[in-house]
């Protein structure tokens, strides 16, 4: 086990420099544009994949390290630049949680490569899990999988609704489906599948218009008779029996597909914020020292000065809570508090307010597209609703802190 401590090491500030550059001369530079555009920003992702920093090989170092901080600190730096732009070079890391969470050894060392493809042959990958009629509530899915004996074969059936990079064709892109098999079981009867690329049935609805992370592809994903080998189901089919027998018998199952994906994943989307929020707090900073009203700089206001220090104070805070979340996941510490939660809605919310906070400081300018804030805020707010919106996060809170399974 690694002991918590807020001393970076070599490695992880090397990182942090590295990754901090890269969203500072790459990814910041065309953030408005892409913003403007609504679409998938490849000639990033491509130079990310350059780089090395969208590799397979990259994020198996970040997920590694012991600390369980690294990731944390690539995401926060990424977003600082643009989270929209981030979200679509990392979307593919949503799929990678899907194979990692419920995956045998074999099918993890079989499919994440797969989700990056290489410098030269860029892949992505998804993760659909939500429909229109079951977001927060997870267990309400209608995508049925059902097994084909006679082919070793399971069939899905279904259509997932705002999925990240979900139906993209132009790269080779893998889907992980959550699906149920057992409709009456709820979420005990839920299972993950991987779809390869390229497989017949799967295509893409409606691509959503956004408020906010516009760089980033919103879709739904069409399933209609889409077969897969038997093989794709992750975990297993013994397994998935066993658990299902023992959800039929009444007893209790610890598993469900999409939620142990989503605590591992919270910190991260907590950290995602946390890097749009550190945006809007240095920006506004600046900002402030610099901008004259009544014959002093605006900063020279309480009025302002606290706001300020309201905004650096929340964003260290909801950085702690990152970490120390990010730490107690990578070191098998029990969640006995919703703290992956906590982190998440934490710093969602302070992103929210920050962004809100740094468009006040900027007055007019900070309304109008010639600064970043308005971007930022209407970025940040999408951190308050997927992953778990903040009502959901806090029932989880609740709900372990008192034993009671609060509705
Ligand atoms: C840009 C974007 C990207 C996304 N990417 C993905 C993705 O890659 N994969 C994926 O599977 N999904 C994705 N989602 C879906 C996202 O996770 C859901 O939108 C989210 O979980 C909320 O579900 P919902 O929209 O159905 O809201 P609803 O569940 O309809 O909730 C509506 C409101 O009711 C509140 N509410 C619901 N139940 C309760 C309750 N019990 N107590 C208190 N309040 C409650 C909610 O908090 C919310 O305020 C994405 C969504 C967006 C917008």
């Amino acid at each position: 086990m690694s002991d918590f401590s807020l001393d970076l090491n070599e490695d992880q500030l090397q990182i942090k420099d590295w990754v901090h550059g890269f969203a500072k001369d790459v990814i910041r530079p065309v953030a408005a544009e892409w913003d403007e555009r609504e679409e998938t920003p490849w000639p990033v992702i491509e130079e990310a994949a350059k780089i090395g920093l969208y590799s397979w090989e990259s994020v198996a170092n970040f997920f590694g390290d012991p600390t369980g901080l690294t990731f944390p600190i690539v995401s926060e730096e990424m977003c600082w630049g643009d989270a929209g732009i981030t979200l679509a070079i990392l979307g593919t890391t949503l799929g990678v949680s899907g194979i990692v969470a419920s995956g045998t050894p074999e099918q993890i060392a079989e499919w994440v490569p797969e989700c990056f493809g290489t410098a030269d042959d860029l892949h992505l990958a998804a993760f659909a899990v939500s429909e229109s009629d079951a977001g927060s509530d997870v267990s309400n899915l209608r995508t049925r999988a059902t097994f084909d004996e006679a082919t070793d074969e399971w069939v899905l059936n279904g259509v997932k609704t705002w999925i990240t990079n979900g139906g993209i064709d132009k790269v080779p892109t893998l889907h992980v489906v959550v699906a149920a098999v057992d409709t009456e079981l709820k979420a005990r009867g839920h299972a993950s599948f991987v779809v390869p690329p390229g497989t017949k049935g799967l295509s893409m609805g409606q691509k959503f218009k956004k408020m906010g992370i516009r760089a980033s592809h919103t879709a739904e994903v069409v399933l209609h008779d889409v077969r897969v080998p038997g093989r794709c189901l992750l975990g297993g089919k013994d397994k998935l029996d066993a658990r299902l027998a023992r959800a039929r018998e009444g007893q209790s199952s610890k598993v469900q597909a999409a939620m142990s994906t989503f605590e591992a994943s919270r910190p991260l989307v907590g950290a995602q914020a946390l890097g749009i929020a550190r945006a809007a707090y240095e920006y506004a900073l600046e900002y402030a020292k610099d901008r004259k009203a009544f014959g002093r700089a605006i900063i020279e206001n309480q009025a302002i000065a606290f706001k300020l220090a309201d905004m650096r104070m929340h964003i260290d805070a909801a950085r702690l809570l990152v970490w120390r979340a990010s730490w107690m996941g990578r070191n098998g510490k029990e969640f006995t508090a919703g703290e992956g939660s906590m982190s998440k809605l934490y710093a969602g919310e302070v992103a929210v307010r920050a962004t809100e906070d740094a468009i006040q400081i900027l007055g007019g300018a900070g309304y109008v597209k010639d600064h970043p804030v308005e971007q930022w805020h209407r970025d940040s707010k999408i951190y308050t609703i997927f992953e778990g919106t903040s009502e959901i996060q806090r029932l989880v809170i609740a709900r372990a802190i008192s034993g009671i399974r609060i509705p």
